[in-house]
């Protein structure tokens, strides 16, 4: 009889588990319980009460502050993990697949019209282009230089669904030229901090923040996207990002800077232009290629570069104006000059060679 009241307590948390109940509810009730059996206790020690058990009343109360010390141990656990959950973002949350875009069209939606009414306007994209954008889905990978100002303007351009990838933090020497980020974001994770980012600019689209490189073995999530944008900075990195995009059949978009000069393509050897591995067999050598901590950087360099990136991938989700397949542009910053370049296919190329023809696809 005398495990009839802890029984008690533990069914109503089972129940209270079982219906969803908050941590502060399951509190308020067994307090409430508690309170209620200590009173019973007070009033009545020698009546029919003690049928409950021999507990008596000096048991009770060291039964009910051990309970507070868990409950509380417990609500502390609750709390800094909220806290960090807040700062760092849902371990849960990396590398999971996307959640779908909300249906809706623009024509019952007024904020969407207003907000993307300049592009709605424009003969190129207008109400359909926009619902374009608006179903499109997007995988950015690297939110450093490149990918600040593509997620920028692609939340803004209301891509429906965003995701954006990248392993490090941010630190005081990115902000030169990483937009999206905030002197208050040091020290954040960069996928977090320019999730919540594109998340302020455009409530109405969904994010994906991703605290992870991308590379091979991600074929299955590169598939769950319309597109990539690859704005990383290590050959190593963008030879697996695009073998793993050739493999899903997903276009990839990429740019590229260092000092004063930046290049961009697309590369989709399933429409016949070039893999990355078609232009770029082997890895440069030791020195050459160096990184922009190595080499420098201008600041807006990347903006323009990352900017033209957001552009080729509104180009190409809305089908407006010509795509930078089989084009590659280089920008001379430090003189103001562009040019392009024609860039083919290789017939031998280790990774892209397994695919059909070209151009009885295109
Ligand atoms: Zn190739």
């Amino acid at each position: 009889m005398a495990l009839l009241l802890p029984l008690g307590l533990l069914s109503i948390v089972a129940a209270a588990w079982v219906m969803g109940w908050g941590f502060l509810r399951v509190l308020a009730v067994l307090f409430l319980v508690w309170l209620i059996v200590l009173a019973l206790m007070l009033a009545a020690p020698a009546s029919e009460f003690t049928a409950f058990g021999t507990m008596d009343v000096r048991a009770w109360l060291a039964g009910g502050v051990i309970l507070a010390l868990i409950l509380g141990y417990a609500g502390i656990v609750r709390n800094m993990r909220s806290k960090a959950v807040a700062l760092w973002g849902d371990p849960q949350e990396q590398g999971r697949l996307p959640v779908p875009v909300r249906p809706g069209t623009l024509a019952t939606d007024p904020e969407a019209l207003e907000r993307y009414g300049r592009h709605i306007v424009l003969r190129e994209i207008g109400g359909p282009g926009q619902a374009k954008l608006r179903h499109a889905s997007v995988l950015i990978i690297g939110a450093g230089g490149l990918g600040a100002p593509a997620a920028l303007y692609l939340a803004a351009a209301g891509v429906g669904r965003i995701g954006i990838a990248d392993p490090d933090t941010v630190s005081l020497s990115n902000l030169q030229r990483q937009i999206i980020y905030r002197s208050s974001d040091a020290g954040r994770p960069k996928a977090q901090a320019a999730g919540e980012a594109m998340r302020a600019l455009n409530p109405l689209i969904e994010v994906q923040a991703m605290r992870r490189g991308i590379g091979a073995g991600d074929e299955g999530l590169l598939a769950s996207f319309d597109l990539v944008l690859d704005g990383t900075d290590s050959f190593a990195g963008r030879r697996d990002i695009n073998a793993a995009c050739v493999a899903a059949g997903v276009p990839l978009i990429a740019g590229s800077i260092s000092q004063w000069e930046g290049q961009l393509t697309t590369y989709d050897p399933a429409s016949g232009g070039p893999c990355f591995a078609c232009i770029f067999p082997q890895a440069p050598a030791p020195g050459l290629a160096l990184s922009c901590a190595e080499a420098g950087v201008a600041g807006p360099l990347p903006g323009v570069i990352g900017s033209m990136m957001a552009l080729e991938a509104i180009r190409q989700i809305t089908g407006a104006g010509q795509n930078m397949v089989g084009q590659m542009l280089v920008y001379d910053g430090l003189y103001g000059e562009t040019r392009r370049i024609a860039v083919t296919r290789r017939p031998d190329c280790p990774v892209c060679s397994g695919l059909g023809s070209g151009a009885a696809q295109a």
